[in-house]
This record gives structure tokens, sequence and C-alpha cells, in this order.
């Protein structure tokens, strides 16, 4: 079973906001950097965390989980386009352009395609997610019964609604 999660709480909102103005701001830098590597992809995820900093636009705490949550969706994605098949791959999020985030793993998978694809072996982060965090689109599972909870667009994850548990695991949807 798959619930949509529409919460209009203003802190949570200003943190979902927040996470899609450093993935735009991510995108941005990359794009102007020179070379396309996992490490100017780093430095442009940092410089991104530090921009939304400098603006007030979050506290230094704020700015590392929000850093932390994209480098995490990142990994994610880039472990599912590793799946998709070639014809899959091109059309890789081609409709649904207008957000930061999505907006930025477009950019890597077209721009960028050999180095996303490393970013897949890019483990450190883990698939681990809680309540209380903030996460890109996508399908979440619920570690301990296994319901799932359906984001179509970033939103802040709140417990299962099936069992109130707090962790769950990203689950790849169908190319
Ligand atoms: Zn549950």
């Amino acid at each position: 079973m798959t619930e949509n999660t529409e919460k209009p709480d203003p802190k949570e909102s200003k943190q979902e906001q927040s996470y899609e103005k450093m993935a735009a701001k991510a995108r941005e830098l990359f794009a102007a950097s020179s070379e396309k590597t996992l490490a100017s992809l780093e430095k442009a995820i940092e410089g991104a965390r530090e921009h939304l900093v400098k603006l007030g636009e979050v506290t230094q705490q704020e700015s590392s989980h929000l850093k932390f949550y994209l480098r995490r969706d990142l990994e994610q994605s880039a472990k599912h386009f590793q799946s998709m098949s070639e014809q899959a791959r091109k059309k890789f999020n081609a409709e649904n352009l207008q957000a930061g985030f999505m907006d930025l793993t477009a950019q890597l998978a077209h721009g960028a395609s050999e180095m996303f694809l490393r970013l897949a072996d890019w483990a450190e982060s883990g698939s681990s997610y809680h309540t209380g965090q903030v996460t890109a689109p996508g399908i979440l599972k619920c570690r301990n019964c296994g319901k799932t909870m359906n984001f179509k667009k970033t939103g802040n994850i709140p417990p299962c609604p099936g069992c109130r548990s707090t962790h769950f695991v990203k689950l790849n949807s169908a190319a």
C-alpha cells in the first residue's frame, strides 16, 4: 500500500525548500566547474551548503543535515540509474525538471553519466532513512512493517503510517 504524504507544517516545508535550494545551488556550481568528477561534485555540494549558511537560510547544523540527505539521495538515484537500460537512461527524469534535486540528478545523468555511475558506489552515507529527515522524491519502505510511502516531491519523512516506526529504506521505482 502506498500513501501520499502532504504536510503543510511551516518548519518542515522550510527545510524542504532549503534542501531544494541546496540542490539547485550544487547544480549551478557543478555546471560551472571545469572538471566533472566526484571531487568536483563534492566541492559543489559543499559550496552549496556554505552558500545557504552565508545567506542565513540555515544554521551550520541544519546545513550539515541537508548536505547528508542530498548526498544520500544522489547516491540512491545513481544506484537506480545504474540499474536502468540504455534506453531508460536517456529518458531518465526528462519529464520532471522543475525541482532542484531532479534537475541536479538529470544534469549528472546526462552531462556526467560516467561520474554519476561511479556515484552509485559512493556508499558511505548508506541508504538509511529516518523520520524527521528530508527525502527527495521516491518510495520509502518501513523496515518494521513493510508499509510504503510515496513521495511525489521532496518532503519531510513522517513516522510510518502503519506502525509508527521511524526507520525506512528507499525502493528503486521501476525504470
Ligand atoms: Zn511500519
